[in-house]
């Protein structure tokens, strides 16, 4: 049976990728070289869609790397020589905070409790941090950082670069590009696309820091340090040969966003969460994870489910419809539901009914 994936990651795909795929295929766009003239006019459709569709200055620097994870070690290695300073709420900006230390970097943190907000204005970062870490979307919990307390963050901090996770939450959330410094995801969330592919979207002038860096250090790593990619990028390329199909497809679906428009995009998405949420008003088995509305994810929602969630998972797989699990020791106490573009208004309210159907039983 075709299913319907609710799974913040990978995902449902975007309804018109498997059109896309099919047209690559006839254009044979898996076999181009990645240094002919066909590669450069889709690298650069994609580069440039992207940047219209997400509203990012046109001489902001997007770089291909393998997946979000690569954009975390790719931003350490490049722009800290000694420290970086990391908001810790769960899994993925724990793994931030992991990789910098494997690394070798001064890492320090402030860790919130799971489900929790930062109260930013009382955090102090230390004064010789070079980097702040952040994660806009922890997936591991529904907790989302309001942009309004990151530019705080960035403005009582100006010497420091700030560098932005939003995989779970692009291209939903609203940023305003020039006051984020490295912005990166990957493509398997929210923009419904198959994984293999991560994005970084930086600031011109975090390559003076980069030439800093370069000097002050050993290594900044090989073929993708942050002066390679950029060698690359004015050429229409990437230093290996990439994911092809995946730079088109990424093109393709952001064009189809752009269609739609974000501001729809972004409205509908209000809608589904409410929707969603709302389920705790009918059905006694569940309850909202993070109390505090204004931290409370719209992209992924997590639900404490009273009565264990791995019967319930099985329910709804049955009839079609694949949410996650709560994250590690969460596991089995909650289910988390992915709530992004490619998710239809008819599939969202099919799968509160069935939330509704569950309890009820
Ligand atoms: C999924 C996820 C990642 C990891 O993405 P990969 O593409 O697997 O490297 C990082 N950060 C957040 C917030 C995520 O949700």
């Amino acid at each position: 049976m075709k299913k319907t994936f609710f799974t913040p990651g990978p995902s449902e795909l975007y309804p018109t990728v498997y059109k896309h795929i099919k047209t690559a295929f006839e254009e044979n766009i898996p076999s181009i070289s990645h240094r002919s003239d066909a590669f450069h006019e889709i690298y650069q459709n994609s580069v440039s869609t992207f940047k219209k569709l997400y509203n990012v200055p046109k001489d902001y620097r997007i770089y291909f790397l393998s997946s979000a994870t690569e954009g975390m070690e790719r931003i350490l290695e490049n722009v800290v020589e000694k420290k970086s300073f990391h908001f810790v709420n769960g899994a993925f900006s724990e793994l931030f905070f992991n990789t910098a230390q494997s690394l070798g970097i001064g890492a320090k943190k402030v860790q919130a409790k799971a489900g929790e907000g930062f109260d930013v204005e009382k955090i102090k970062i230390e004064k010789n941090a070079e980097l702040i870490c952040l994660t806009q979307n922890e997936t591991s919990t529904g907790v989302s950082t309001p942009m309004n307390d990151i530019y705080t963050i960035k403005k009582n901090n100006e010497k420091m670069l700030l560098a932005l996770d939003i995989v779970s939450s692009a291209p939903f959330v609203d940023i305003d590009f020039s006051k984020i410094d490295c912005t990166f995801f990957s493509v398997q969330k929210g923009f419904g696309l198959p994984a293999g592919l991560g994005v970084v979207i930086l600031k011109p002038d975090v390559l003076e820091k980069v030439k800093y860096v370069k000097k002050k250090k050993k290594s900044l790593g090989s073929f993708h340090t942050f002066e390679n990619l950029q060698k690359y990028y004015e050429k229409n390329e990437t230093p290996e040969t990439p994911n092809v199909l995946g730079i088109y497809l990424f093109g393709k679906v952001c064009e189809d966003l752009y269609k739609k428009g974000l501001k729809v995009i972004r409205k509908e998405t209000i809608e589904k969460a409410k929707n969603l949420f709302n389920v705790v008003n009918t059905a006694k088995t569940y309850s909202i994870f993070v109390k505090e509305e204004m931290c409370r994810s719209k992209t992924v929602i997590v639900l404490d489910v009273e009565s264990g969630s791995k019967s319930l998972i099985n329910f709804v797989k049955e009839k079609g419809y694949v949410v996650g699990s709560g994250y590690r020791d969460l596991k089995d106490r909650q289910i988390r539901i992915a709530n992004f573009p490619q998710h239809s208004i008819k599939h969202t309210n099919n799968l509160r009914k069935l939330l509704q159907e569950y309890s009820d039983k």
